[in-house]
């Protein structure tokens, strides 16, 4: 969601006569566009606007969105260094701030563009800003901001407010556009994707109006959250032709205490329910097509006993992922978990992350062997080396020996030869 916001920050900055530098000496403003969910993520930040400020002499401007923009100690700690503090549902804050600044650095040539929003008073409104899509061939197209979730760890609905969706008929015509100049591959983005709804439609109406966009194009999405999976959904989800076959449902914990505590308003039962109900389905609506689920967990969350990790575990073995992006637990300031004892050490933290990471090795290991012999459709997202690198729809890694022509975005179609536990070998067919 970030990186999509920082798209609409350059769009937006180059309608009105800035241009990008890839020298952040020679810049006038710099925008840090921050994430807050890791301690390293914001240290990372501190260190970036300290060596900016050393040059006393440089009249550039520091501005700060995303995560940290809200943060009482965050704008306190950097009040001396930073120019303007914007929340990114608060776009008509950097809008006036830029205008101020060019005008009193002399931009004759400034032009307010068709695009300026500030009129538009819905925390959304940044969002029909046409981005500055960093890729030719991938698009991130956000149809939803914010969280009314509070889950106990998390930032989100602190620094983006309360769930706001964009309305479909934007989204379509954004993502028809791309269509058209060949995108190959569409994420549609939302801090809870699932629980879209603009008040005519919800998030599956919304997936079958854009997988019946024609053209040859792939549909993916992210986050979503359990508690919003119904039947509806897991229908769209594994009927809709041009949605990859790629479910990503976050367990954060398998322990039902713990997840009490993170306030995930779902137990591990329920939880394994639907991950039967999306296997059954993928196998109904698609069959003979390999799919896969994915997750993120939380190891270290306060007061998560060993015998209460171990339940973590379980759930691993019975979902049988195909990927897991595992988060060691960090207290984050302002929310519920920043005042409860963060009594999982370090090194704990460390092993419990290591033996479950080796789960997913077994489980991914064995579900790779299902790959070998099949010719898939890959896109090709990278060249390095004399090989490809690029994503089968199940979003695996697979690593092909490259053709002379250039064919990155493309998708192609690729004879697996080989299966590792975190990628794929093939050749192109
Ligand atoms: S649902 Fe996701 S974005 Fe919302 S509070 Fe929970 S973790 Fe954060």
């Amino acid at each position: 969601m970030n990186h999509s916001d920082s798209e609409r920050i350059a769009a937006y900055l180059e309608k009105n006569n800035l241009s990008e530098t890839s020298n952040i000496n020679e810049a006038n403003f710099v925008v840090f566009n921050t994430c807050g969910v890791r301690q390293m993520a914001e240290d990372r930040v501190y260190g970036q606007i300290h060596n900016l400020h050393k040059d006393k002499k440089s009249k550039r401007k520091i501005i700060l969105t995303g995560c940290l923009a809200n943060r009482k100690d965050v704008q306190k700690r950097l009040k001396d260094k930073v120019d303007l503090f914007f929340p990114i549902n608060e776009f008509e804050k950097l809008e006036n701030f830029v205008i101020g600044n060019l005008l009193e650095i002399g931009n004759l040539k400034l032009k307010i563009s068709a695009q300026k929003i500030s009129h538009i008073q819905e925390s959304i409104a940044y969002l029909s800003i046409n981005p500055k899509y960093t890729n030719n061939f991938q698009a991130f197209v956000p149809i939803m901001t914010g969280c009314n979730n509070f889950c106990a760890y998390c930032v989100v609905p602190y620094a983006r407010g309360r769930e706001v969706s964009r309305p479909h008929k934007e989204i379509i015509k954004e993502i028809k556009a791309l269509v058209k100049k060949g995108y190959q591959e569409i994420t549609l983005l939302g801090q809870n994707v699932n629980s879209y709804n603009d008040g005519k439609i919800n998030f599956s109406q919304l997936l079958k109006k854009v997988d019946a966009i024609p053209g040859n194009f792939r549909i993916l999405f992210v986050s979503n959250h359990p508690k919003d999976v119904d039947d509806e959904m897991i229908e769209a989800v594994t009927s809709c032709k041009k949605v990859c076959e790629c479910f990503h449902l976050p367990l954060q914990a398998g322990s039902d205490e713990v997840l009490r505590r993170m306030n995930r308003k779902y137990n591990s039962k329920d939880y394994l329910k639907i991950v039967n109900k999306i296997k059954k389905a993928f196998k109904k609506n698609k069959p003979g097509k390999l799919f896969s689920i994915t997750s993120d967990i939380i190891v270290g969350f306060p007061g998560e006993t060993k015998k209460q990790f171990e339940e973590s575990a379980k759930v691993m073995r019975k979902a049988e992922y195909d990927m897991v992006y595992f988060g060691q637990f960090s207290p984050r300031p302002g929310t519920a978990a920043w005042n409860m004892k963060n009594n999982v050490s370090k090194t704990e933290k460390a092993r419990r992350e290591k033996y479950l990471n080796e789960i997913l090795k077994k489980t991914t290991s064995e579900n790779n062997k299902n790959y070998v012999g099949k010719t898939l459709e890959v896109l090709i997202e990278k060249e390095e080396n004399g090989f490809y690198f690029g994503k089968t729809r199940t979003l695996k890694n697979v690593k092909i020996p490259a053709a002379k022509k250039r064919l990155v975005g493309k998708i192609l179609n690729v004879k697996i030869i080989k299966a590792n536990a975190w990628n794929l070998e093939g050749k192109l067919n």
